[in-house]
């Protein structure tokens, strides 16, 4: 059976030639980075090299990106640093961000208790920038964290516009850009941010490797102790074949960018016109303009078929997600389509269809087939 795999945004599949670079690595520049043999010197090279090139992808300075081992740790990193190092009083955010940074923050509200503010949502999913200044205008020394693209709706924020807003109140500026990077351009000279998270596995590179964009001076103090690794700031031995397969994953992502991205927003529309003509009482949450790789449809089915929709669908080697990967399985809703549904539609088949540049035509049909089977 051939599989259909309709759930990039919780993971892509690596690169062929990443692999290649990777097991290379693996096999021939085994050397630990902070040996001062050649072999130990040659691994350092390449990560040094690897940092440059993905410094260069986003127009920062290599010594600004720390390599973590995911994009969860970045995010932990960052947020928690920000309150003990840089000593943030208060954090202003959004109640439909990644887990990865929600979590963190009502976990640093309960040990230092911070003000933590939650910036107005709509219905179509965007933030209520006009309550974000609001907001903006509060006491205290404040840490803004908003993410880049909703990992469920695929909706974008104006990351230029509150980078604007951030430095005009003089307030740090935090973006979980996991879900863009090596997909929307991103210029760290023309947008005013101070941190940034990202993770390999979700540009078709290797799972275990993320990096944290840190601006200059920052102030933050290491979450890891140990070694000199990573200038003291994120110490044990670097993982060289993970962080340059990263590089080489988001190099070909940003060469290929244009390209690639065309072909996906062609795929989605496919998506969206099939949908609507097999299901025409189908809602897309958060609307169609996101981002093309993300898709999160609310199908009209009735309540004994949502329960049996993502196992069909399995059963038939069909992969897509309801709601985010890490509530599949549960039965709790999704606390993202939670700020833009009601109670009623919550409990409907949420459907998240996330597309890579391997999708084709066949897969968007092999999925409306396997829906309409259902
Ligand atoms: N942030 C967002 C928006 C995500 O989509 C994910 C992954 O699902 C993460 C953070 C976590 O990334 P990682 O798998 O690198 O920990």
């Amino acid at each position: 059976m051939k599989k259909i795999y309709l759930d990039n945004a919780s993971t892509t599949s690596i690169r062929p030639e990443v692999v290649q670079e990777m097991t290379k690595i693996m096999l021939e520049d085994y050397g630990n980075p902070s040996s001062t043999h050649s072999l130990g010197r040659h691994s350092k090279s390449i990560l040094e090299l690897s940092r440059k090139a993905i410094a260069k992808s986003i127009n920062a300075t290599a010594a600004e990106i720390i390599f973590t081992s995911s994009a969860t740790e970045a995010n932990n990193w960052i947020l928690r640093a920000a309150v003990t190092d840089i000593k943030v009083t208060r954090i202003i955010t959004s109640r439909m961000e990644h887990h990865a940074v929600l979590h963190v923050i009502q976990q640093l509200k309960r040990e230092f208790a911070i003000e933590v503010e939650y910036v107005k949502t709509k219905l179509d999913g965007t933030i209520d920038l006009t309550h974000l200044v609001e907001l903006l205008s509060g006491e205290g020394k404040t840490l803004v964290s908003l993410m880049h693209v909703n990992n469920e709706t695929g909706v974008i924020l104006d990351l230029e516009r509150v980078g604007m807003l951030c430095r005009e109140y003089g307030v740090l500026f935090h973006s979980d850009t996991v879900q863009s990077i090596g997909k929307i351009k991103i210029d760290l000279q023309s947008i005013s941010i101070d941190f940034l998270v990202a993770s390999a596995h979700k540009f078709h590179g290797p799972k275990g490797i993320g990096f944290a964009f840190v601006k200059k001076n920052s102030g933050l103090q290491p979450l890891i102790y140990g070694g000199e690794q990573e200038k003291g700031l994120r110490a044990g031995t670097e993982p060289v074949h993970q962080i340059a397969g990263m590089a080489k994953a988001l190099t070909m992502s940003i060469d290929n960018q244009e390209a690639e991205m065309l072909q996906i927003a062609a795929l989605k529309c496919y998506l969206i016109a099939q949908l609507t003509t097999t299901f025409p009482d189908a809602t897309f949450n958060g609307g169609t303009v996101g981002i093309a790789t993300i898709l999160n449809v609310l199908l009209p089915f009735s309540k004994d078929k949502t329960a049996m929709i993502l196992f069909h669908l399995d059963m038939k080697g069909i992969a897509v997600s309801r709601g985010s990967a890490c509530q599949s399985g549960s039965i709790r809703p999704s606390h993202v389509l939670a700020e833009m549904l009601s109670d009623d539609d919550l409990k409907k088949p949420n459907l998240r269809i996330s597309l890579s540049h391997y999708n084709t035509i066949e897969d968007i049909d092999g999925l409306i087939d396997g829906l309409k089977s259902l």
